[in-house]
């Protein structure tokens, strides 16, 4: 039976249901496996398992407080008709590389892939935890995770949910889908500052124990849709599972030939997830770690040394503009030997200097990753080439980690077989993909540009574009970073 315990070491073990309703724990760490199980069935039976089937075998042994009928139901609800093809995550076979695809449910970004079962996991901890309080959803979001936390959690019994974005910081598909979600326990706010502003405004509120005291009060409590919380965290493990599993099915590799994964990186949820994938036995060679200009982690993987002092720049690919990436306390823990007092004393000198530097024990841990980025210009000229050779859109987080894979490829020479998490429809980026494609208007707006891009690409415009054209704006709170704390309170009314 896993537990969860806080990488910062206070506090005491709690159930996966208590996790993922907390979101952070008390100390300010995050909730970890107190040991990682193995895959409970063999590669080859997960061949001919479906996506959903998929989800309940790997997601099981995590989330081991849940019963079977109340797990199934949670995977029956979330990956549904919502996702717009029946494979859920298909990979798509392009210039000799998978890229797995994690856009297609109701918000066309890989958030979708988690936020589509997170609110039912939460609503079935608050029943299992007999929870009388209403839960508060407080979320930062570079852009996506916002929008997919909303769709999810709108009108969800029991729950409201907050998301702050940073007001100039995100596309305009993006900034749309989120001001114009309908609910009545839907609020979302833009910010003066960036994404790093908002998470840690976000934490602060956490950390907040008189905030908290006042929410309890009024019949309130707090969690979270980052991907701090767990329960983001485990069901982004299950794609790379049945990834693997369909290319064993499609006789691509053979049963237990290693794969590597590249991903676009922000808020190093989504590697964690491969890197989890990795520890439970899936045949996982290399995590390739693909950063934009934002490129800390690149730097990390390369001294050892994380430092977010320097500048933060805003690029085409925004869900990837950060320079605290949260996940990777996780990751820090682990290499730590699961040590919460090394792992804490480096996130102290995070919090204090800004930067750490972790020990060449720990590096040599590391040697299963490679980091590397790619500027605009590069991001760009990717798009450009992906779809002049092969006819195959894609994105700018996307394409950061496919021009990042070219290079890994021309550096080491690896041949092994590799997987590309694609994560967003190009459709979410209009501008800046038809401007890669040297087909931008500027007269036209997103909207206009989302047409030029269908005719290009024969690609259906997706819902998620079409229903938000002409939809009433609901949201106009714009603030400044220190007044998100008085935000919650007057959505709360208190
Ligand atoms: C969130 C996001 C990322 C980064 O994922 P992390 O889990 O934060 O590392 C990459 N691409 C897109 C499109 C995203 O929305």
């Amino acid at each position: 039976m896993v537990k969860y315990i806080s990488t910062r070491g206070g506090g005491e073990a709690v159930s996966a249901s208590e996790a993922i309703l907390k979101g952070l724990a008390e100390d300010g760490g995050l909730f970890f496996p107190d040991h990682i199980p193995a895959l409970p069935k063999s590669l080859k039976e997960f061949s001919e398992m479906t996506y959903q089937e998929t989800a309940y075998e790997v997601m099981q042994p995590f989330l081991s407080d849940y019963t079977e009928e109340e797990l199934r139901a949670c995977i029956r609800n979330a990956y549904d008709a919502k996702f717009d093809t029946e494979a859920v995550a298909p990979l798509a076979c392009v210039d000799g590389v998978y890229y797995l695809e994690l856009f297609h449910g109701a918000t066309i970004a890989f958030k979708d892939m988690a936020l589509s079962i997170l609110p039912h996991l939460m609503t079935t901890a608050v029943n299992k935890n007999h929870v009388k309080n209403e839960i508060v959803i407080l979320t930062a979001t570079s852009g996506d995770t916002g929008k997919a936390a909303l769709a999810g959690f709108a009108d969800v019994k029991g729950t409201k949910i907050i998301v702050f974005y940073p007001k100039n910081g995100v596309s305009p598909i993006q900034e749309k889908q989120m001001v114009t979600q309908q609910g009545n326990n839907t609020f979302v706010a833009g910010i003066h500052g960036n994404f790093d502003d908002a998470q840690n405004g976000v934490k602060k509120i956490f950390g907040d124990q008189e905030f908290g005291k006042l929410m309890a009060d009024n019949g309130y409590q707090l969690s979270s849709a980052n991907s701090i919380n767990i329960g983001r965290l485990v069901p982004q493990i299950v794609y790379y599972v049945h990834a693997y599993a369909q290319l064993l099915k499609e006789g691509k590799i053979s049963d237990g030939e290693p794969v590597n994964v590249v991903v676009p990186t922000g808020n190093f949820g989504n590697i964690l997830a491969a890197c989890f994938a990795k520890n439970m036995g899936l045949p996982i060679a290399k995590l390739i770690c693909a950063s934009n200009e934002n490129k800390v982690l690149f730097d990390f993987f390369r001294t050892g040394v994380y430092d977010r002092n320097r500048e933060f720049v805003l690029t085409s690919s925004p869900s990837m503009d950060i320079l605290i990436s949260s996940n990777l306390e996780r990751l820090i823990y682990l290499i730590a030997g699961c040590s919460a007092k090394k792992n804490s004393d480096l996130m102290m000198q995070l919090s204090s200097s800004g930067k750490y530097q972790i020990s060449t024990e720990m590096r040599e841990k590391l040697q299963d990753f490679y980091g590397g980025y790619a500027d605009e210009a590069e991001t760009a000229k990717t798009i450009a080439s992906v779809y002049g050779d092969c006819g195959y859109i894609i994105d700018p987080h996307t394409a950061v980690a496919s021009c990042v894979y070219s290079k890994y490829q021309k550096e080491t020479k690896d041949e092994t077989k590799t997987v590309i998490a694609s994560t967003a429809s190009p459709y979410k980026f209009t501008r800046s993909v038809m401007k890669a494609l040297g087909k931008e208007d500027s007269k036209k707006d997103d909207f206009a540009l989302a047409d030029d891009l269908h005719e290009l690409s024969g690609v259906k415009i997706p819902e998620a574009v079409e229903g938000i054209r002409t939809a009433p704006i609901l949201h106009d709170t714009v603030c400044e970073k220190d007044e998100m704390a008085d935000v919650v309170k007057r959505c709360l009314g208190l």
